[in-house]
């Protein structure tokens, strides 16, 4: 049996690893060369402890006020587009407590089998992306922050997560970078992290050597349907236009991240998605500062330190795909660091980074930029098409596509070969709408 994947980003790829070892014949296609998209410059974060869903109460308050400084985690680019208006009125109607209480359990579920199943991985030879299993800790400095972290820690504590509240001395004691006004954290010991740029280059090596066709710079254009199906995919060699291929299919699996809708509707389907742009910065560190990876809450500004790196990255500027950086977003994930690590002011690297006539002169160079594809309630796509029978959707998964990768490959595999999935897949249905 033949399946085509579209996009090579951790989603396709791992829908691959997955298909492949049920023995499907699997041919990825990917428009761009495979060294770039949202999958490598993240913050490789596995994360466990981020059960709720993005559209949840609050929110809404939280993005109007935010979309008013320029220098915010959040923004909605406002365009008279309809997509992006169908999308922000689902958003807002999911947003309630509702959602969020049918939401935890299958949200928790797929992380936690994603985080073990990428345990799994790390015993291939073929992989070593540092992954690490020593949590992550989300450090607040205002009782409101404190007060919804605690209530997240005792929501993950039912769930069966390890979680540990610190005090502000315990908080020091753990990282003593921290400035003392800091209140306290709570470390999710069950989230890991790894280096995503690396499993992004060994993970096609691996798939490559068990045979599976990736072809580059493959882009599709559009699909031949036959009964209800999808008989095959066509597809561009991007720097050949005139070359017209197909790939016969018996499975289409779409994962083309934040491009998936237009693919959709090549196929007759609506797909609720909006891209959610972030940006990340990488600076190599002789010595590291931080030992565990952290998320600064008020910023929401996460860090990820690696053995010889660090990496600093944030925002989620919802609108179309583009290639503009907004300065002032670069510069407030940067100036949020030394609010709560202070002593990131007398290291070098950091200096060097956040000297901001430098930064703005070689922004192309040192900010990465990547387009989450989010889904319009905050869950994943996972599963069949509503009509086109062979086609499964696989996408959605806004800031934890990274965390959702191994077990939304493994949901792919099992419902492509009709199995019972080993989780509870229905409420990321793409009929859900
Ligand atoms: C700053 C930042 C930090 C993040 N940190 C984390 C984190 O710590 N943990 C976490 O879990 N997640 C994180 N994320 C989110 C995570 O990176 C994404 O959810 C994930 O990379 C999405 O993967 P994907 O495979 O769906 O999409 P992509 O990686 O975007 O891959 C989609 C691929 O489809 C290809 N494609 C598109 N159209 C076509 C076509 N017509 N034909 C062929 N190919 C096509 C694209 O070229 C692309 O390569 C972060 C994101 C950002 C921006």
């Amino acid at each position: 049996m033949k399946a085509t994947i579209i996009g090579g980003g951790i989603i396709g790829l791992s829908a691959a690893y997955y298909l492949n070892e049920e023995g499907w014949e699997v041919t990825l296609l990917e428009k761009g060369d495979l060294t770039d998209n949202c999958s490598f410059g993240n913050m490789g974060y596995l994360s466990p402890s981020h059960f709720v869903p993005l559209a949840a109460p609050g929110i809404i308050g939280k993005g109007l006020l935010w979309m008013f400084h320029s220098k915010s985690p959040f923004y909605v680019r406002p365009l008279p587009r309809y997509e992006l208006i169908d999308w922000g009125i689902r958003f807002f109607r999911a947003s309630n407590r509702r959602h969020v209480a049918r939401s935890i359990r299958p949200m928790a579920d797929l992380l936690m089998l994603s985080r073990q199943l990428t345990a799994e991985w790390t015993t291939h030879e073929a992989f070593d992306f540092e992954f690490t299993g020593n949590g992550c800790v989300m450090y607040f400095q205002t009782p409101q922050a404190e007060k919804e972290e605690l209530e997240n820690a005792h929501t993950a504590e039912t769930l069966g997560q390890k979680v540990e509240i610190l005090g502000r001395e315990q908080a020091q004691a753990l990282e003593p970078e921290l400035r003392p006004d800091v209140r306290g954290g709570v470390w999710f010991k069950d989230d890991a992290h790894l280096d995503p740029n690396k499993l992004m280059q060994q993970m096609p090596a691996l798939l490559e050597l068990r045979g599976v066709n990736i072809i580059r710079n493959a882009e599709v254009t559009g699909f031949q349907r036959q009964n209800g199906a999808i008989g095959a995919v066509r597809y561009v060699i991007t720097d050949q236009y005139a070359e017209q291929r197909v790939a016969e299919s018996d499975l289409v699996v779409l994962a083309a991240g934040s491009w998936s809708p237009q693919l959709a509707r090549m196929a007759g389907e609506y797909l609720p998605l909006m891209p959610g742009k972030g940006y990340s910065m990488t600076v190599d560190t002789p010595r590291q500062r931080l030992r565990y990876p952290c998320i600064l809450v008020e910023a929401k500004v996460a860090l990820t330190p690696w053995a010889q790196r660090l990496r600093i990255g944030s925002t989620m500027e919802i609108g179309p795909v583009n290639d503009r950086i907004l300065f002032p977003r670069v510069q407030g994930i940067l100036e949020a660091v030394p609010r709560f690590l202070p002593g990131f002011l007398d290291d070098p690297a950091f200096r060097e980074l956040a000297d901001y006539d430098k930064l703005r002169a070689q922004m192309r160079k040192k900010v990465w930029f990547g387009f989450r594809p989010v889904s319009a309630d905050g869950l994943p796509y996972i599963g069949f098409a509503k009509k086109t029978k062979n086609l499964m959707i696989a996408t959605g998964h806004a800031m934890l596509g990274v965390s959702m990768a191994a077990g939304t490959g493994k949901l792919v595999s099992e419902l492509a070969g009709g199995k019972t999935p080993g989780i509870d897949a229905s409420a990321f249905s793409p009929g859900r709408y």
